[in-house]
Parts: C-alpha cells; structure tokens; sequence
C-alpha cells in the first residue's frame, strides 16, 4: 500500500479545498441537522469515497484495510481543507475599523489561517456578524458540530468504499478489478412459486459450485423472462478477470412499489469462480 493511494488521497484535498473556494455553495458545507447529525460531512464523505475508489478501479489499486483507512483520514483532512479554501477566498469589507483603512480586504490579510479556524470553532456566525459581538453560540457547541461533521466525513467515505467494494469484484492475484462480461436482467409479474423456484434454482447451481450450469441457467432465465412491465427484477451482474478470467456473479433481487424498486438485501446471491487452467 503506501504511496500507491497517494494520488486517491490527493484527488480528495483538491476536491475539499475547490469546493470550499465556491462562492454561494460554502456557507453550505458545514450544514448539520441540530448540530449534530452531519449532513454535510455525510455528503462530502460520500462524494470523496466514489471519487477515491474510482481512482483505484481505474488505477487497478486494491482497497485494502489499510488503504481504506488512508482515504478516510484523507477524506478527514479533504473536508477541513473545505475551510481553507473558503479561507483563501472570502473578502471582508471593514469600514470604521480602529487602524485599519476602510475598503475590501482578503480574509487572509487580516488573519492566519489558525486565528480563523479559532474563530469559526468559536462561533457559526461570524461570518455575518463580523466584530459585531455575536459569539453566544458557544464555543463548545460548535466545536462538537465540527467535529460531528468531521466524523460524518469519515463515515460516509466508510460507507461509500465498503458499498463500491462488494460492487466491483478484485481479483488479488492479477491485481486486477474484474471488468463487466454481461448483465442478465430476469423481470417478471412477481408470484410467489416462480419466485421461489427460480431463487431456488439459483442457489442449489451455487451450493453445487457449477458455474457454467449457472451461468447457462441466469442466460435461459433472462431470455424466458423479459417482461418489462414485471414487478419483480433478477439483475446478474457477470464480471470477469482480464488477466486470468476468474468469474464472479454478482445477483440482486428487487420488487417495484408504485414506481420505485426496492432491494431485496436478504435475496442478494454472490458466487466467484475460480479460473480453470487450460
Ligand atoms: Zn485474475
């Protein structure tokens, strides 16, 4: 691992530190739900995480234990940067300031970087008020918002890699990710026997470890079954190593309500075929 997530880890500070140079949008970033629930962080740790593992799918990069933990505290840092981009960006205009000529001045001519993070922990409004004397916030209060936010950070990059990992099959002896062979749709009416018996069918193929009866079996099944109008859906994502062509079968189970399908999680179905040596 080491340098190998550098450019990962890299790609997530620029995204941090631009977003935060974005006039309107970064008084939006640090937006939690009663100061504790981090919506932002959430987003951003999302954002950061698809960014991040889109670079190792490309770069062919295995997200390991290790590196995971790199691109989280990485994401941790790309958020604060947030503030140093809005830092190097926001002006404030002084008039009647003791010393100071009145006119426009770079927030980064007034004060170092420390002395803001110091005020912006210190009170959420200070950018509206400046030097108008409203710091009851709570110094404490919005240090824990930030913090919350940080950590909300971490977590969506948490659950952005975890949900991208078991998406994108890696194949460890190739270094590899597995690319896209085909994706079987199976739709029909839903009812409960037909359901049943060719779920069923499915995992007695992957119980018996028999790949090319279940690969011919989801082909049968997707040309049987193409009703589009149907509110059950069979989706088989098959992928393949490019280096050794070591399998896996990727299957999820939805049910439509009204107009939005809804996953099945329970019915989820995993199998990884082992290359066979010619
Ligand atoms: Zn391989």
């Amino acid at each position: 691992m080491t340098l190998k997530g550098l450019p990962a880890a890299l790609i997530t500070f620029l995204l941090g530190f631009v977003l935060g140079c974005i006039p309107g949008l970064n008084a939006h970033l640090h937006w939690n739900l009663w100061y504790v629930v981090p919506i932002s962080g959430l987003v951003f740790g999302l954002a950061a995480g698809g960014v991040q593992f889109w670079y190792c799918y490309k770069a062919n990069e295995e997200v390991s234990k290790a590196m995971m933990l790199c691109l989280i505290l990485a994401a941790v840092v790309g958020y604060a940067s947030v503030d140093y981009g809005i830092y190097r960006t926001t002006s404030i205009t002084l008039e009647g300031a003791e010393g100071i000529e009145d006119g426009t001045y770079p927030l980064s001519a007034l004060m170092s970087f420390t002395d803001f993070m110091r005020l912006n922990l210190g009170s959420s409004s200070v950018k509206k008020d400046y030097g108008a004397g409203e710091m009851e916030m709570g110094a404490a209060a919005t240090t824990i918002s930030y913090f919350a936010d940080l950590s909300g950070a971490a977590l969506g990059t948490l659950g952005a890699l975890v949900l991208a990992k078991k998406k994108y099959p890696y194949c460890r002896q190739c270094r590899k990710y597995k690319r896209r062979e085909r994706e079987y749709v199976i739709q029909f009416a839903f009812e409960e026997s037909l359901a049943d018996a060719l779920l069923g069918g499915v995992r007695e193929r992957i119980a018996a470890a028999d790949y090319l009866s279940l690969i011919a079996y989801v082909r049968q099944l997707a040309q049987t079954h193409t009703n589009s109008k149907g509110d059950m859906r069979v989706s088989v994502d098959h992928r393949l190593c490019p280096g050794c062509s070591e399998a896996t079968l990727l299957g999820k189970v939805e049910r439509r309500k009204g107009r939005e399908w809804h996953e099945i999680s329970t019915a989820r179905f995993e199998f990884t075929q082992k290359a066979q040596v010619a």
